[in-house]
């Protein structure tokens, strides 16, 4: 079968119904949304805490109230689950794997709303010996969801990235107490008070300098874990502890993006987008988690509904503009918008977000064509968190290339 509706958006995550929801909002009704899950919400579903909600629907919610508050703005005719985007060919032509076979799909336009994948063990690089309960935080929330009881009593947690934070709730919630929360930077990656609550509040402390080196399980038994092993200002030592959850460091989910390579950043491996969330194909566009390291739900939902609004107008006729992409450099990892389409209506105030490879002291900087056009205020800029650039831009219908660094040392 072959179908191809004005819009497809793979994903029925926060951007992606929120995108569908500001779609019919304006008009365009042949949307379909495609979720590989049973269930649209995407990752809120398996968070039961309640950090979701306070600045869209103006209240705390928990994670699957906050999924299903978004499926309510949709009609439901319009999302397809259990189905899974398998393909999206260079001429448009994508491919779905459903439980009744393949369908073909040909839209005019995608918005990619898959979110992310959280790094494995493997990938992070940690050596030491294979005991079970060695986690990820999607892992983690799994189990929960599952009401499955955890197989562990005293995990650590590494990283102190806003999601450290919620599988801390998590694990509260399930009556466990971590026995400590690692951080290898010398300070926590979200806000200070984070490590407060956690220290007096929640009872874990919070070991800022100390870097995961080994996991290792008991010598009788190589699947049980025992401690792990961690790297400080003076040397080495262990934790004891049943478990690891590792946290943070997650990367686009872009695989579809497999036979597109050029419109991937090399450096965050998500796609590359404008101001208004295109990549470089004229007919795909992405929002949300897929942009980036992880953000949260609500400003996913925002990033979407721009992304439906900017389909709606392209879909309308509106001309896209000369593309200036946006590089970065330095201590820089990656900036979102990566590039700017000019002439577009919101250059006025344009708004960046950009993350660091490394922690560094010093101030961001922009040039055009080799020349300063702004700098911030001096800052200490943390590894992974996200920093907000709004800058106003200067006239741009000379410049070929846009360059974000940061000035500064380690
Ligand atoms: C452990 C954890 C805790 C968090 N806690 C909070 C919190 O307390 N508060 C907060 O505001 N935010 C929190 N977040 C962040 C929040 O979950 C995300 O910001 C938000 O879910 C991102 O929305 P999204 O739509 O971009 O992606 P997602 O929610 O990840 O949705 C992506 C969807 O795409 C689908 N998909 C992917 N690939 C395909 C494919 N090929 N075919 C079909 N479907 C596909 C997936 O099934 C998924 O449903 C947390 C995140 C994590 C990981």
């Amino acid at each position: 079968m072959k179908f191809g509706p004005d819009v497809l958006i793979v994903g029925a995550g926060p951007a992606g119904l929120a995108a569908a929801a500001r779609l019919a909002r304006l008009g365009v009704d042949d949307v379909l949304v495609v979720d590989r899950e049973p269930q649209g919400g995407g990752m809120p579903r398996f968070c039961a805490h309640p950090t979701f909600g306070l600045t869209d629907f103006w209240r705390p919610m928990s994670g699957p109230s906050y999924a299903a508050a978004w499926r309510k703005r949709v009609d439901p005719g319009k999302v397809m689950t259990s189905t899974t985007i398998t393909r999206i060919g260079r001429n448009g032509e994508v491919s779905a794997a459903t439980a009744e076979g393949e369908l073909t799909l040909t839209p005019k336009r995608i918005l990619l709303a898959t979110g992310i994948r959280e790094r494995s063990r493997s990938a992070r690089l940690v050596s030491g010996d294979r005991p079970r309960n060695v986690l990820t935080t999607g892992a983690l929330q799994r189990l929960v969801s599952a009401g499955t009881q955890l197989p562990f009593r005293r995990p650590v947690i590494v990283g102190t990235e806003l999601v450290a934070f919620s599988a801390l709730l998590m694990l509260r919630e399930h009556g466990v107490v971590p026995v400590a929360m690692l951080e290898r930077q010398s300070r926590i990656v979200t806000w200070r008070p984070g490590d407060v609550v956690a220290g007096t509040i929640f009872h874990t402390p919070v070991l800022c300098n100390h870097r995961l080196v080994s996991i290792n399980a008991t010598p009788q038994d190589a699947s049980r874990l025992e401690s792990v092993t961690v790297q400080t200002a003076t040397g080495q030592r262990d934790i004891l502890c049943d478990a690891v959850i590792f946290t943070g460091e997650f990367t686009p989910e872009a695989s579809l993006l497999g036979e597109l390579p050029e419109l991937l950043l090399p450096g965050s491996g998500g796609p590359s987008v404008d101001q208004d969330w295109r990549t470089e194909s004229p007919m795909i566009f992405a929002a949300g988690n897929i942009l980036r390291s992880v953000e949260t739900a609500a400003w996913s939902a925002r990033e979407g509904a721009a992304a439906a609004s900017a389909i709606a107008a392209d879909l309308g006729g509106r001309p896209s503009g000369r593309r200036i992409p946006i590089e970065v450099s330095g201590a820089v990892a990656s900036v979102v918008p990566s590039a700017i389409s000019v002439p577009a209506s919101r250059l006025g105030a344009l708004q960046m977000q950009a993350r660091m490879k490394t922690t560094a002291h010093g101030h961001f900087s922009l040039s055009a064509d080799g020349t300063e056009v702004w700098r911030s205020r001096r800052l200490t800029a943390l590894r992974e968190r996200r920093y907000g650039l709004t800058r106003t831009l200067p006239e741009l219908a000379k410049v070929t290339g846009l360059t974000l660094s940061f000035i500064g040392a380690d």
